[in-house]
């Protein structure tokens, strides 16, 4: 290996986590597999370094001016990145030059805005498994913390479920992540996360307490009455921020602790199939219920409405709370319009506090924090005249930090600069001794022409000059017609034809002064910025609060306009157990009707005769959507949002489950089927008789009895006295309308759709009773399949009536589609046998045979 090369691998060995950026002149180089994986993932061009060994090392590099990018693309898609700079002048080294690591830069660990997404929190877990399991999930830029605690069964979903609503870019655990291998899976494949495990020394209890005391002196106690295990989660996770802020301190705005029970209930894959902050095929906000309800016009604001959308609540009181905002919004126009262009100033005071207390914060960042001040006496006022408990708290609450703003408005300039090392950013008339040097700095003559007066004035000599030589500096010039009157404190340096130069202690002062003033002027203004940053972080408490404040209020404003614009009206929300829809809509499918009308449809759920709505219909007559929109409708309503509906009655649910059949998971690595049932064991398991259940189509994954037996157990139960969730149910199986009859709360529902002759019409309208016609045929017709193969499916479906009494196997010799699965195996077993040479076999072989035949057999 050549020395550098060497140098490489030792720092390398201590960073295999992470991907090295290996300053080499202008570029960053990686080498090794961390260049094949940056070339694939930055698409930068593989190359090689001859590296000593006779096969050259893989390489990719990019220009040290645009690292700051490629950083942040690496560190989104979840990995970690660790800068190694020179230390030493390469030009002045003899030799191997010094190099080192100055930066590390993970995903949930992030500050920098350029790095972050705006509208989204940047989440870091902590997960402690002992004798429960403890989560905290801290959002290191903006200061949020929550936490909580569980133990009991279903542990693994359960940890799933908590990620799934939190979504961390980076998560370290006590134990090793491999012995949970389903929330490895996750972890790994769904969230992409940087995961740092095994790490039980962190999680030691002693030291934890004393970080989580020290922190929250006022909370910790909550935390350990809680467990052990919260404090160590918690403790584990400050001692890790710390350490990559080089802080003694966490930034934390507020640490809060929550159990399952406090929000509406929902799991992992509900939350993607009612695609709530995103799509489920592209994964696009566009096209989710977020992207409907957010019209907020600040970061923070977008941050918290997605948090209400992924955590809606299941407290009367709390809700009401919230749809009382958003009613007075709704009817105040024009307070909702000020309001709304005001807060598309507000920049993003949490994730700007942050880089103040933690030092990483430039004049920009202090001049951003009081041009959004400056919106804020007009937000108090436009906020004063409302009644609702919500928007008058904000109005009381609201600080307009008017002595941050004007410390900030006084002391830096308006347009600084974004380095602090070269002044140029402190205003004139801040501070006298930076007035000065920069009166020096900029304006040597008349800095001197001032200092000639000064000394005019006290010696009375009228025509005195000051200027400069290299040989003594600065002198003071006196013309022999005035000699007599110059002081003792003049020394004499030289003596001309007409006049004398003298200099004097003072001006020797001044003109050490005015040598060094560029350098001093740069320190000074250095110190005061400093001084100004620690003023202001000291009031982060102030300022957290008003930017909470800030951000409910956009989000109140944002609903209120969503409500209005997409004429939603106000659920009356109860804690009944009644979910009654009269003309409801689909929140996102309506928004894409291009033809311009959505049909709205009615809903009656409840724990009584209608517990259990079996809908069927053909594909595509909206029977997804239907049930999707009730789904959406509830949490809509328990997120204290309007509804689109034109009168909705609301129980509140604990949770909501959805399973749709169909929806393939290949990645997974479990068949269809098997996901099908494993997220069908899971709902019957947690659902109670207050939660609502989307059964999609199941038992599509398996043989057609199979299928329809399991499909009517799961319906029966779920709709039986032990469970009697409110419950939609979406079947291609018409033979389970017999249900109905039989047991008491099924319902039946169809979409009804019209046929003529081989033509449909769906009319999305959802109405009473069973189908009695799956209208497959025509739907396919519809979807361009050849018209040969519409002939034929018609004939085979005729047949198939006809013979409806015979035995499947007959039915299939008959019409010459299917063979006997019996007698192809039969041939399969004498072929083996006929194949077989019996005199070869040793004892073992024959046994295995047999096996082998009788599994065939089987
Ligand atoms: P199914 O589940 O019955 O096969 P879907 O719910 O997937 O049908 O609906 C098929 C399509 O019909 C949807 O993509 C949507 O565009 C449209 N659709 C569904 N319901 C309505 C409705 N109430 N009004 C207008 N269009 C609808
Ligand atoms: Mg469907």
């Amino acid at each position: 290996m050549t020395p550098m090369m060497e140098q490489y691998l030792q720092i390398k060995e201590k960073h295999k986590d992470a991907i090295l950026f290996y300053r080499l002149g202008d570029f960053y180089e990686m080498f090794f597999e961390d260049a094949k994986v940056a070339s694939r993932e930055l698409e930068l061009t593989l190359t090689g370094r001859s590296c000593g060994e006779a096969e050259r090392a893989p390489m990719c590099g990019v220009p040290f001016h645009a690292a700051d990018v490629y950083i942040g693309r690496l560190v989104a898609k979840g990995y970690k990145v660790v800068v190694c700079e020179q230390m030493e002048d390469p030009a002045t080294t003899k030799g191997l030059v010094k190099r080192d690591i100055v930066r590390s830069i993970t995903p949930g660990t992030v500050i920098d805005n350029t790095q972050l997404e705006d509208s989204v929190n940047n989440y870091l877990c902590s997960l402690c498994i002992g004798e429960g399991v403890a989560l905290c999930f801290f959002d290191v830029s903006t200061g949020e913390m929550s936490a909580t605690f569980f133990e009991g069964e279903d542990r693994d979903e359960r940890i799933i479920n908590e990620l799934a609503k939190f979504e961390p870019r980076e998560m370290m655990v006590n134990v090793n992540l491999s012995d949970i291998p389903s929330v490895e899976f996750y972890v790994k494949n769904r969230l992409n996360a940087y995961v740092k495990d095994g790490q039980s020394d962190r999680y030691e209890f002693g030291p934890c307490l004393n970080r989580v005391t020290r922190q929250f002196p006022s909370q910790a106690y909550e935390a350990k009455e809680r467990s052990r295990d919260m404090i160590s989660a918690i403790g584990a996770l400050l001692d890790y921020v710390t350490e990559t802020q080089k802080s003694e301190d966490a930034n934390v705005s507020g640490l809060k602790f929550y159990e399952s029970g406090e929000y509406l209930e929902l799991d992992v894959s509900t939350r993607r199939n009612l695609e709530l902050t995103e799509t489920m095929r592209s994964k696009d906000k566009k096209g989710s219920l977020l992207w409907v309800l957010d019209r907020t016009g600040t970061a923070a604001g977008a941050r918290m409405l997605r948090r209400w959308v992924e955590q809606p609540l299941v407290n009367a009181n709390k809700i009401g709370r919230r749809q009382r905002a958003v009613s007075e919004l709704t009817t105040s126009f024009m307070a909702r319009e000020e309001l709304s262009e005001c807060l598309r100033h507000i920049l993003d005071l949490d994730r700007l506090m942050t880089k103040l207390v933690y030092g990483t914060a430039n004049a920009r960042d202090l001049r951003a924090i009081a041009a959004t001040a400056a919106y804020l006496p007009d937000i108090k006022e436009l906020t004063a005249d409302f009644a609702s408990e919500e928007l008058s708290d904000i109005h009381l609450h609201l600080d307009t930090l008017s002595d941050i703003r004007d410390l900030i408005e006084r002391s830096i300039e308006d347009e600084p600069p974004i380095s602090l090392r070269e002044g140029g950013f402190i205003r004139r008339g801040f501070n006298p001794e930076a007035d000065e040097l920069y009166l020096i700095v900029h304006d040597g003559k008349s800095y001197v022409n001032k200092l000639a007066e000064e000394e005019k004035e006290r010696t009375g000599i009228k025509n005195l000059k000051v200027a400069y030589n290299r040989v003594f500096g600065y002198y003071i010039e006196v013309t022999k017609s005035n000699l007599n009157e110059v002081p003792e404190r003049y020394i004499r340096k030289q003596t001309l034809v007409n006049a004398e130069r003298f200099i004097t202690e003072e001006l020797k002062e001044k003109e050490g002064m005015i040598l060094g003033a560029s350098d001093r002027l740069c320190a000074l203004e250095y110190d005061l910025f400093t001084q100004i940053r620690q003023r202001i972080a000291s009031e982060v408490k102030r300022v957290q609060q008003t930017a909470s404040l800030l951000a409910r209020l956009d989000c109140y404003v944002s609903l209120s306009e969503v409500a209005v614009r997409n004429g939603y009206v106000c659920p009356e929300i109860e804690y009944g157990n009644t979910i009654s829809i009269k003309e409801g809509r689909h929140p996102v499918v309506e928004q894409f009707a291009t033809d311009g009308y959505f049909v709205p449809n009615d809903t009656l759920l409840d724990t009584n005769h209608n517990r259990l709505a079996l809908i069927t219909g053909p594909n595509m007559a909206g029977k997804s959507t239907y049930m999707r929109q009730v789904a959406l409708i509830t949490l809509m309503a328990q997120i204290g949002s309007f509804v689109p509906a034109r009168e909705a009655r609301i129980g509140i649910v604990d949770k909501i489950f959805t399973r749709v059949g169909a929806s393939d998971d290949l990645a997974s690595g479990t068949s269809t089927f098997m996901l099908e049932m494993n997220e069908v064991a899971y709902i019957l398991k947690n659902a109670t008789n207050r939660s609502l259940i989307i059964y999609d189509e199941i038992g599509r994954g398996t043989s057609t009895f199979d299928g329809m037996s399991i499909a009517r157990a799961v319906a029966e139960y779920t709709a039986g006295k032990k469970l009697g969730a409110k419950t939609m149910f979406a079947t291609h199986y018409h033979e389970l309308t017999v249900l109905e009859k039989e047991m008491q709360g099924i319902v039946n529902y169809n979409i009804a759709a019209k046929k003529k002759g081989d033509d449909i019409t769906f009319l999305r309208k959802i109405v009473r009773g069973a189908t009695d016609d799956s209208y497959g045929i025509e739907v396919a017709k519809l979807a361009g399949v050849p018209n040969e193969v519409i002939r034929r499916a018609k004939e085979v479906l005729k047949d198939l009536t006809a013979e409806n009494a015979r035995p499947v196997e007959k039915k299939g010799r008959e019409l010459g589609t299917t063979i006997s699965f019996d007698d192809y195996k039969a041939d399969e077993v004498r072929e083996k046998l006929l194949n077989l040479d019996v005199n070869l076999l040793t004892p073992v072989e024959a046994l295995n045979f047999l096996c082998e035949l009788r599994k065939l057999a089987k």
